[in-house]
């Protein structure tokens, strides 16, 4: 790991042991009990094999690591989520752990603001933004039943599935040139009237293309239909878009807090570790949807408790923890977390800018954000000869001893390359082509170091063997 990060966490980390150790103190002396006692001996030997198990991982901490959208925690999130692990606190009930529940509604309050949503809002954490997109396409159904769902053909395969799941009609959307989704093509479908929600994503997984949320609530207006926006990996660039910085095209972002349910993922961008989503929904009535087979019955728009607006039971109140506490050192603010985002998008303009004059590779589309898409360049331009070309850059470069590179492949088809690329020979039904996540500050220092590392890599991928 980045050794700023260990040196942090050695200073942090017994700190989470007194805490514990002290509350604990509190309750007075008991026997322990041998059932489940280890020896010193045995801990050593098992730890040892599990170590050496770790060995077999990719180095998602360090900038030569330019693949999926993996990072490390921060050591602030390893510190608050071990901490409160320790108490062991499940967030389905205020019972359950009073402390991290007031916690997770502080961080949801944060994430809220980050969108622009009044303090109205609901919304809760969930184990993931699947969860989260499942939470708000049931809300979907709740409110429009027997209407489907509209998403565009670049979403995350989620709402397929999703609507599968709840019994409901997906309809897939085909995106523009820049890979979002298409505003007339949405409107014939709308006009069909058979669609209660649009989905629509700011930072899709693939391009980390951003929809342009603000004209397709305007036209799902005119229809009576609902928008759900799945920020789950980009949400957090909803910081620098609101404020109009960064080089982030504003509107879509500012257009979310009239949207009718938001979706991110603090385990993405957010520095935690996995196990946390969020979903937000504006419309406190939302949390009505969830309530019918609860024991409870005082709801009021505002005191509803987070167990009873989720589908899912038990959930880690240390995840709450982790999140509350990086909030309270890198708030959602321009200046606080804004500064990784802005490193990030700057690290990926930067390299679409080296990559649009470079010879040994070409851009395949500007980013967005900061997840940049790219190919090795052939002499013919054959979809056949790119695609084999990304295939042996991304086994070369993951495989390279030393000086390995890690990234991920995109499958690009034939009609959506073309559109980008016109000059390419079509001569198979799509290409691979590599994608890389910058979503590491330290890609920013890092870049010329990697692009001249792939572009080595490239130029030998297309090499006569
Ligand atoms: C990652 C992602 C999801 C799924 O979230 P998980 O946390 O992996 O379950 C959904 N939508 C988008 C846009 C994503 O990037």
């Amino acid at each position: 790991m980045d050794l700023h990060d260990l040196h942090d966490l050695r200073a942090w980390l017994p700190r989470a042991l007194t805490v514990a150790e002290e509350w604990g103190g509190r309750f007075g002396p008991y026997e322990g009990h041998d059932a489940h006692r280890v020896t010193a001996t045995a801990f050593d030997e098992a730890f040892d094999r599990f170590a050496k198990r770790m060995d077999d991982n990719y180095p998602f901490f360090h900038p030569r690591y330019a693949g999926q959208m993996v990072k490390p925690p921060h050591p602030a999130a390893v510190t608050g989520y071990l901490t409160a692990m320790l108490f062991n606190p499940n967030n389905h009930a205020a019972e359950g752990g009073p402390a991290t529940t007031e916690m997770e509604r502080e961080a949801v309050a944060a994430l809220a603001e980050m969108f622009g949503l009044a303090s109205s809002h609901v919304g809760h954490l969930t184990t993931s933004g699947t969860m989260a997109n499942l939470e708000a396409l049931y809300v979907a159904r709740e409110l429009h039943p027997g209407r489907g769902i509209a998403y565009s053909s670049e979403c995350h395969y989620t709402h397929e599935r999703m609507c599968h799941v709840l019994g409901m009609e997906g309809h897939r959307v085909p995106v523009d040139v820049r890979g979002r989704i298409d505003l007339d093509a949405l409107e014939d479908v709308l006009r069909g009237g058979r669609v209660g929600t649009v989905v629509v994503t700011t930072g899709t997984t693939g391009l980390g293309a951003v929809d342009p949320v603000h004209e397709v609530l305007a036209l799902a207006r005119r229809y009576g239909v609902r928008v759900h926006v799945d920020a789950a990996y980009g949400g957090f660039f909803a910081i620098l878009g609101r404020a109009g910085t960064g080089g982030v095209h504003a509107e879509p972002w500012r257009a979310i807090a009239e949207c009718d349910s938001v979706v991110v993922d603090p385990h993405k961008q957010g520095l935690q570790p996995y196990g946390c989503g969020a979903v937000l929904f504006p419309d406190p009535r939302a949390g009505r949807h969830f309530a019918h087979d609860s024991p409870y019955t005082y709801f009021t728009d505002s005191e509803l408790h987070l167990g009873e607006i989720s589908l899912e039971c038990s959930r880690a109140g240390a995840a709450a923890a982790g999140l509350w506490l990086t909030l309270q050192l890198l708030p959602l603010t321009v200046d606080g977390f804004g500064q990784i985002l802005a490193a990030n998008r700057r690290a990926a303009l930067h390299w679409a800018q080296l990559l649009t004059n470079s010879r040994e590779l070409e851009l395949y589309q500007r980013p967005d954000l900061d997840i940049v898409t790219y190919f090795p360049a052939t002499a013919d331009g054959r979809l056949s000869a790119i695609d084999e070309a990304s295939g042996r850059l991304l086994r070369d470069a993951m495989t390279a001893d030393p000086d390995p590179v890690f990234l991920s492949v995109l499958r690009a088809d034939a009609d959506a390359f073309q559109r980008r690329h016109p000059r390419v020979v079509r001569d198979a039904e799509a290409a691979r082509v590599i994608r890389s996540v910058l979503l590491k500050p330290e890609h920013e220092h890092y870049l010329p170091v990697l692009h001249e590392r792939v572009s080595e890599l490239a130029a030998r991928a297309t090499a006569a063997p």
